[in-house]
């Protein structure tokens, strides 16, 4: 029997395990899929809320603490798994901002990088931009990440941990439950044991929660993306207009993105929403109409009340925990989630509070 046993191999399971097998425990992972092939794949990996300042202070707190670990976690995983998930230190760019002194005011609070540039700054960084602009919000240390690599490493870092234990192809089914104790799951397979659990299985949390009779609000918020098959240099940072955006990856493809659906937990792709997201990529950089789409597809995002995620232990339990309801900014708040309930789940000091994220809060 595992020390650990985690149910979800996305972004959120796969670096909690790769943090409590760091620091000895012995770590069962299991999805029902492979890893890392739902929210965490199909997102864009901006490593920053969109418009940071229109979000609570207690997304603040997580962005903030991840977005200082992330270039060494991706060195870290480049060194041990030969994978690159291509963290790209650029910056972002906002243009249109309506609320630019909510943002300035949000800056100077949380001592964050942001600062409003000239039409010449603007166009100096994207000489591609759409015309037009007399300025824009400027944040230049925001990265962005290339999330199935980012996917991929991670696992390969797990298989090569004799610590960590990878079951895919396993969905859980149910808990077995004796009193306060979560003495495993149920799989097709048969049970599998462990001393804790965790529940980081994204959109589909609170589902599994449902069958040990708690609720949270977490819920799919569908979102679709497109793919451009662009060169490098026609767009080289994260750009914003409009609450959509445009990330170029190192190669010159260029994702744009997204839209906000409630399909349940359908996933699909529609029509419209490609129609609208080509006048997006357009409308951000119109050079863009002279490459192919490449594809389009869509994911399901754990949405939950203002976008803070429920992080801690399951009241009427004593082992089980809870890493769900990153919402949009899965990945950007990834490092803070999972470092916040190892913290909670091996009794030392946390990171950060960890009230604001508890689960009755
Ligand atoms: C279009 C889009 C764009 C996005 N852009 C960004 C961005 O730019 N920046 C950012 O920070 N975030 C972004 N996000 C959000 C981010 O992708 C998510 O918040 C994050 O990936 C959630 O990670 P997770 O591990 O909680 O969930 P997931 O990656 O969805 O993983 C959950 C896992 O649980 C497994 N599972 C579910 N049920 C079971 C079961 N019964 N048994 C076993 N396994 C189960 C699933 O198979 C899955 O592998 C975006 C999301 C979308 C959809």
């Amino acid at each position: 029997m595992s020390d650990v046993l985690i149910v979800g191999g996305g972004v959120i399971g796969m670096m909690l395990a790769r943090e409590l097998a760091q620091t000895g425990a012995e770590v069962t992972l299991i999805d029902r899929k492979a890893c890392a092939q739902e929210s965490s794949w199909a997102g864009g990996g901006i490593v920053s809320p969109l418009y940071p300042w229109r979000y609570p202070e207690a997304v603040t707190q997580l962005a903030t603490w991840s977005q200082s670990s992330y270039v060494h976690l991706s060195d870290e995983l480049l060194d041990e798994t030969g994978c690159d998930p291509e963290l790209r230190q650029k910056g972002m760019l906002m243009v249109d901002v309506d609320d630019q002194e909510e943002a300035l005011a949000w800056a100077k609070r949380f001592h964050r990088p942001l600062r409003k540039v000239d039409a010449g700054f603007v166009y100096q960084k994207e000489p591609n931009l759409v015309q037009g602009l007399d300025e824009a919000l400027w944040m230049p240390e925001v990265c962005s990440i290339r999330n199935p690599r980012l996917g991929r490493s991670l696992r390969q870092s797990l298989v090569n941990n004799p610590k960590v234990k990878l079951l895919e192809q396993q969905e859980v089914q149910g808990f077995v439950q004796d009193g306060r104790r979560i003495l495993g799951v149920n799989t097709k397979g048969g049970v599998v044991r462990g001393d804790k659990v965790v529940i980081a299985a994204g959109a589909w949390s609170a589902e599994l929660l449902k069958m040990v009779g708690k609720d949270i609000p977490v819920k799919p918020v569908h979102g679709q993306m497109m793919l451009f098959k662009a060169k490098p240099g026609v767009v080289n940072r994260v750009i914003l207009k409009g609450g959509r955006y445009v990330i170029p990856r190192s190669d010159g493809r260029v994702l744009v993105g997204s839209t906000l659906e409630h399909f349940g937990f359908e996933k699909k792709t529609t029509g419209d929403a490609a129609r609208s997201l080509y006048k997006t990529a357009l409308g951000i950089i119109p050079e863009l109409d002279n490459y192919a789409v490449e594809h389009h597809w869509s994911g399901l995002r754990p949405g939950s009340p203002e976008g803070i995620p429920y992080i801690g232990g399951v009241s009427g339990f004593d082992n089980l925990f809870v890493n769900a309801g990153q919402y949009r900014n899965g990945l950007v708040l990834a490092p803070a989630s999972i470092r916040l309930l190892a913290d909670i789940m091996l009794e030392r000091e946390t990171i950060i509070p960890a009230e604001p994220y508890q689960l009755d809060r």
